[in-house]
């Protein structure tokens, strides 16, 4: 090993800092002089002339992009199709996909525009048609006169045809040894490589095992023919730490560095072996630092000393790419050794832009401006350029004005090389060999089967097909040259341009409503150990409204809260809203310490902690900019001249509140912030087996301003709730909880005499998930273990059932079980577990009691190991029956069942009969079966293609029907009107003598 002293202080830089600062500093050193400028246009110039002057026989992807753009109905069937196809093993699916897509767009009229072979072939595919078409036909109708003419098995083998010439025009082969020969035959055109073996990232230790094999055996294979030459004339490897890993995430830092590390340096040896370059590809951004650290512990091996093939990639779009620079630099002076360093602009820009908005960060770690990301890329090449030869810089870019900044500020022809995709910027490399043949140039090469590469192809149709992107505007002959040479520092203009004007910061997502619920990036570990020590740091509580409330003491505080209804109604709408906005900020000021008591009383992890917290923000700041609109000076209604008519909404009364365990901070405050910004007092009586958050939230909202005397708590178990709802003179009732408590309170409601009062009852569900064959396993994989596991499955909306098309079942069932396995279950104040404990012994009693049945009952796929204490570990269980499930099983429990293709509709039959309708999940590519789902079962939440828990206030309304609730959904819109009456006040405005408003109105 090293010496200490030879490691660098880990990785910090601000995460998602303001794009002014950063515009400031890239805009002032932008400028190249007058010459330098003139040269640089006329180098790019001529490349673009290239580009657009390029007629391959074979034609590029260029063509078939714009044969079918994005932008297009054809361009997104097309990708979608690409996406899934080739992955769909039975006929049925298959044919059913083709047809859905290709109904999508006209395909037909596509067919002659082009001769270029892509665009043929796969209009030949997709449009074959225009062969037997005839005017006026639809495409669909075409599809099935086709599928008569020819058969469906040759119209899904020609589609499943182009899709794989799609595959082979971005991937190299489909194993090492035809990629290295198809490489070889091109040889004489000196090409360096780089291959990479192509997959999703893994999710189970077997993927990851697979993946180190496959890496391994492709360095030998590369070295076996690798020649003689030098570095850096020499082909190489490039690897994503996230296939080595199936948790590679920061809040798995220490197994990450303990089970990766060795793996990596493992590689590492082997490419030193044959001398190759050996690059550790870019992911996202919340993986940068946990990156940096494997990489730095893997250099740092004292086996690997004097190698210089060792390299990173470096992604300019970031705004931590600079520094990143002068992280590596001071790793490799430290070391006095050498690294290669691969330059990108990045190729998950818009993951980067979605994950920043859901986790409501301060601001994004990518710019938003494209222009930006080029002018990043330029500075962080003079940077590299500058610490040659230590670093040594690998361009990887297909724009031709950044191919032709960068020669210029090169310098000369040594000490770098530029890097394209394979299938993509071919013109412009062959033009730059043809002008400066002593430029090298590498050609990164996937080497993969045809399911491996889908998702591969789909991220590059979409840097093909993005509007912004060079190799799209280079294509299109209407985009003049002098716009492909406009500078980046023009485009963005001034530092106040600096971030993209339509692309809300985060906090401003819902604006002008309200602001987001601030949230925290766990892979920025400065922002990670902060909140880790602040809630070390909070006390053991001891909350002295903690305590069972005595039957009187329960009486006592429904009588205040009448009392308290005059006053507290009668409070303007504004001020009832400001106290919840003020609770908002004070719930965000104190997220420690709401954290440490969600640990400490309900068993909740980190992540589950902190997304309560925001809930629970959320709902406050929801409910307050509901209010405000609906209950403010009334709607003024329609009607004849000479009379006012204006509809008010206005409180029913003393509301009583009653809310659960599992989410004991948000559904508890979301019931109460509702019940009070419509007017009413509330009698809250929350879980009792989370007295203290509930006593901390009812503090704050008093703080915040709610007056005593119209937020009462009453703590107990049920016999306390059941006396509260029995009360003659409330006004309704806010229950979230089971179907039978649910159903007990209704029956005591109807039971009395008096005004009949609502309920609003949110209640369980048995909640299914589908799961075609045109779904992708990993993604199915990583929201099934979400939805079922998180939590310990102690969610109402957590997935119970998944049905799973038995064509690709096992495959699916494999790794989900595999992924399940990888969960850590364990002490919820550790930030690395996935898994707390359920809620109390007496729950896990009953789960283990399910599972033992279970056992007997169904075939066990996983049965997960818990550590003693009240923790259940994940199970998998696979029932012959549907109906084998007859109740909810609150814990981290999910049952599967197979179906044939064929008998969807019984699927949908057995989800039916459950009588609940509460979440669903879907995953398929194929529109017209989602659809059909939706519009059959009535279930209140469903989502498709994404894991089906964490319903977003105001985003996801959530809440459901049949024996599942009675609506309306919390965080929807139409909640708070629930917890009101309506008045309509008619003012007779011509009763003092006439109607002098008609008159002075003339003519
Ligand atoms: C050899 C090679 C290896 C690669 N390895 C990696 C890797 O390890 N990791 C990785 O992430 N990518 C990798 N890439 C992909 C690479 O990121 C893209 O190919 C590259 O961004 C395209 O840049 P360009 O200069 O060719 O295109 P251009 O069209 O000039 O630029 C496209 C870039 O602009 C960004 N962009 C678009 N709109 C905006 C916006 N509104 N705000 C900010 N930025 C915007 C895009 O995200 C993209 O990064 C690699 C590419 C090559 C050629």
């Amino acid at each position: 090993m090293p010496n200490d002293h030879s490691a660098p202080p880990p990785f910090s830089a601000p995460y998602a800092p303001d794009d002014r600062a950063i515009a400031d500093g890239l805009l002032r050193t932008a400028r190249l002089d007058s010459a330098a400028e003139r040269r640089v246009d006329h180098v790019a110039t001529r490349l673009i002339e290239a580009i657009r002057a390029n007629d391959d026989p074979l034609g590029g992807v260029e063509d078939m992009l714009r044969e079918f753009a994005l932008s297009t109905k054809e361009g997104l069937a097309l990708m979608v199709l690409a996406e899934a196809l080739l992955r769909v093993p039975d006929a049925r699916t298959a044919d059913e996909f083709i047809e859905d897509k290709l109904g999508q767009g006209d395909f037909v009229h596509h067919e002659t525009r082009s001769s270029a072979f892509l665009v043929n072939a796969s209009a030949w595919a997709l449009g074959m048609s225009a062969r037997v078409i005839q005017p006026g036909e639809t495409p669909q109708g075409t599809i099935g006169r086709l599928t008569k003419r020819l058969g469906a098995p040759a119209v899904r083998a020609a589609t499943r045809q182009a899709m794989r010439l799609m595959g082979s025009h971005f991937v190299l082969g489909e194993t090492i040894e035809a990629a290295l020969a198809r490489a070889q035959s091109q040889a004489s055109q000196h090409r360096r490589y780089s291959f990479d073996m192509l997959g999703e990232g893994a999710r189970t230790a077997a993927d990851a095992t697979r993946y180190f094999f496959s890496y391994a055996s492709a360095i030998a294979a590369i070295g076996r023919t690798a020649g003689k030459t030098p570095l850096p004339d020499r082909p190489g490897i490039s690897v994503k730490l996230s296939a080595l890993h199936p948790r590679f995430e920061a809040v798995s830092h220490a197994r990450v560095m303990t089970e990766l590390v060795p793996r990596l340096i493992e590689l590492a040896q082997q490419a030193r072996a044959h001398n190759l370059n050996f690059t550790v590809d870019a992911e996202e951004a919340d993986r940068l630092e946990l990156s940096l650290d494997v990489i730095a512990a893997a250099f740092r091996d004292s086996s690997l000393a004097g190698w210089d093939g060792f390299g990173l990639a470096i992604q300019a779009y970031q705004k931590r790419a600079g520094a990143v620079i002068g992280y590596v630099d001071d790793l490799v002076r430290r070391l006095n050794r050498r690294m290669m360093i691969r330059l990108v602009k990045g190729a998950y820009w818009d993951t980067e832009i979605k994950r920043a908005q859901e986790r409501g960060l301060d601001g994004y770690p990518v710019f938003t401006r494209k222009a930006m990301t080029d002018l990043n890329y330029v500075a962080c090449a003079r940077q590299l350029l500058a610490l040659r030869p230590r670093l040594f810089p690998q361009f990887a870019t297909h724009n031709a004005l950044t191919v032709a900044t960068l020669l210029e500020l090169a310098g000369g022809e040594g000490g770098f090389e530029f890097q394209r995709l394979h299938g993509m910027g071919e013109a412009l490399y062959a033009k730059l060999a043809e002008d400066r043949p002593g430029i090298a140039c590498r050609t990164y090469a996937p080497v993969g089967s045809h399911r491996d590469l889908l998702a591969y192809m789909v991220r590059r149709l979409l840097e093909n097909g993005a509007n912004s992107a060079f190799v799209a505007l280079a294509a299109d002959e209407a985009v003049p040259v002098a716009e492909l040479l406009r500078r980046p520092a023009d485009i963005v203009g001034g530092a106040d341009h600096a971030a993209h004007a339509n692309i809300p910061l985060p906090r401003n997502l819902f604006r002008p409503q309200r602001i987001n619920s601030r949230g925290l990036e766990f892979g920025e570990r400065a922002a990670l150990d902060q909140l880790i020590s602040a809630i070390a740091a909070e006390p053991t509580f001891a909350s002295e409204n903690a305590a069972d409330a005595t039957p009187a003491q329960a009486s006592a505080a429904i009588s205040a809260a009448r009392e308290g209804f005059r006053k507290w109604s009668r409070t303007s709408a504004a001020t009832r809203a400001a106290a919840l906005d003020r609770a908002a900020d004070l719930l965000e000021q104190r997220t420690a310490h709401f954290i440490a008591l969600l640990q400490r009383e309900g068993g909740k992890t980190l992540d589950d902690a902190l997304s309560e917290i925001r809930e629970a923000v959320d709902f406050c700041r929801y409910y307050a900019a509901g209010g405000r609109e609906q209950f403010g000076d009334g709607e003024a209604m329609p009607g004849p001249t000479g009379e006012s008519n204006l509809l008010r909404l206005r409180g029913r009364g003393v509301f009583v509140a009653i809310s659960p365990w599992n989410f004991p901070l948000a559904i508890f405050t979301g019931q109460v912030a509702a019940a009070l910004m419509a007017g009413n007092t509330v009698v809250a009586k929350p879980a009792e087996q989370t007295p203290m958050i509930a006593a901390e939230a009812v503090r704050l909202l008093h703080e915040a301003g709610v007056p005593a005397s119209a937020l009462h708590l009453v703590q107990g178990d049920g016999r306390i709730g059941a006396a509260l709802v029995a009360y003659p003179d409330i006004a309704g009732v806010v229950f979230t909880g089971s179907s039978e408590v649910a159903r007990s309170i209704n029956r005591t409601l109807a039971a009395k005499d008096g005004p009949i009062v609502p309920l609003i009852a949110e209640t369980g569900g048995i909640n299914a998930m589908i799961v075609d064959a045109t779904a992708l396993p990993e993604q199915v994989a990583d929201d099934v273990v979400t939805s079922a596991f998180r939590s310990a499955g102690q969610r109402c909306s957590a997935l119970r059932l998944l049905f799973l098309q038995d064509d690709v079942a096992d495959r699916m069932i494999e790794m989900i079980a595999g992924a399940a396995r990888e969960l850590r279950i364990g002490e919820p104040a550790d930030p690395s577990t996935h898994i707390g404990p359920v809620i109390d012994t007496e729950a896990r009693q009953r789960l283990d009691a399910h599972i033992a049945r279970m056992k007997i009952d169904a075939k066990a796929h996983y049965a997960g190991i818990a550590p003693p204490g009240n923790y259940v570990a994940p199970h998998i269980f696979e029932l012959s029956d549907a109906g084998q499930l007859t109740e909810e099983i609150f814990g981290p429990v999910l049952h599967v069942v197979r179906y044939r293709a064929n008998r969807l509709g019984d699927v949908l039959r057995s989800i039916e009969r459950s009588g609940y309708g509460l979440t669903l999940g879907i995953h398929s590519r194929i529109d017209d079966m989602v659809e059909d789902v939706i519009d059959r079962l009535a279930v209140g939440n469903i989502y498709v293609n994404r894991n089906m828990i964490g319903a977003v206030v105001g985003v996801q309304p959530f809440g459901g029907q049949g024996l599942s609730g009675t609506g309306p959904k919390a965080g929807g819109p139409h909640y708070l009107a629930r917890f009101a009456t309506e008045q309509t006040v008619t003012v007779n405005t011509a009763a003092a003598g006439g109607n002098a408003a008609l008159l002075a109105g003339g003519e």
